[in-house]
């Protein structure tokens, strides 16, 4: 065992309250990639921003090919070690809040139940006029009835159940409108360029003023969205614990770094006596 593995358990048995900020690094092991390397820069190219997704036809029928094809293979992603493990800790009381920055929704699936998902979810579909909202699952049957061609497409999978279909001429995708009003329909999600609901961003705030320290997994903090929270905490006295392989924005002010994979630094956590609960689910 390394050493960052006693000093991890150490930090978790020393803080029973934690406020847990999750990111990318938590759902690579369930074939989901992330849009980081380990400097925190881009690996790919930039996505989508929101006002080039409402502002332009060509990037709204280019964003749905891609998720059309990537989708396949996302909404059927499962939760893995590092949810399962996270799951087993909040069974063992110790979190306040689990925030994450993902919209997969794995670690619900994993069973953790106190989650807030600060950039919403991709498997909800949103009207941007109307505000109604179904399953992507559903939007998913609708855009292969209008498109049945790109059925047949395969891809790299890519972040956020995006997919690359460079060379594809996008202009004859169809793009099925809201059935309730017509308005244009979004992922429910945060897209790069629009802001996290505030009472999102409120209630996460007070339970990290009613944890005792910050647990970081598996994200850089690149993003303000999430770095805030760290800033927040090392600015109230709590201390900062982060696993992440790589450089975060956060690490000048971090109290414990452990460089490993999540599910290698969480294992201690599903080999605990009573860790049997959080294997069922799935
Ligand atoms: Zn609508």
């Amino acid at each position: 065992m390394a050493a960052g593995d006693a000093a991890l358990v150490d930090f978790i048995e020393l803080h029973q309250r934690l406020f847990v900020l999750t990111g990318a690094g938590c759902s690579t092991d369930s074939g989901i990639p992330d849009y980081r390397d380990a400097d925190g820069g881009w690996k790919r190219s930039q996505p989508v921003t929101f006002q080039a997704f409402m502002g332009d036809d060509l990037t709204r029928q280019r964003y749905w090919a891609r998720s059309l094809v990537g989708w396949r293979r996302f909404g059927h992603a499962l939760p893995n070690a590092t949810h399962h493990a996270l799951a087993k800790l909040e069974q063992r009381g110790n979190v306040q809040l689990l925030l994450t920055q993902n919209v997969d929704g794995l670690h619900q699936r994993a069973g953790s139940r106190n989650v807030v998902d600060m950039h919403g979810r991709l498997d909800t579909v949103r009207c941007m006029g109307c505000d109604h909202r179904f399953p992507r699952h559903a939007f998913q049957s609708m855009l292969l009835e209008h498109n049945p061609v790109w059925a047949t497409l395969d891809a790299a999978d890519a972040p956020d159940g995006d997919a690359d279909l460079d060379g594809q001429d996008f202009a004859t995708f169809v793009i099925p409108p809201c059935p309730e009003c017509g308005g244009i329909l979004k992922p429910d999600v945060v897209f790069f360029g629009e802001n996290v609901p505030r009472d999102r961003v409120a209630t996460a705030m007070q339970a990290l003023d009613d944890a005792d320290a910050m647990l970081v997994v598996g994200s850089s903090l690149m993003v303000f969205s999430g770095y805030r929270f760290a800033h927040a905490a090392a600015k109230a006295g709590k201390p900062v614990a982060a696993v992440n392989l790589g450089r975060t924005r956060a690490d000048p002010l971090l109290n414990l770094k452990i460089e490993q994979p999540c599910a290698e630094a969480l294992a201690f956590l599903l080999r605990d006596r009573s860790a049997a609960g959080a294997e069922e689910i799935a």
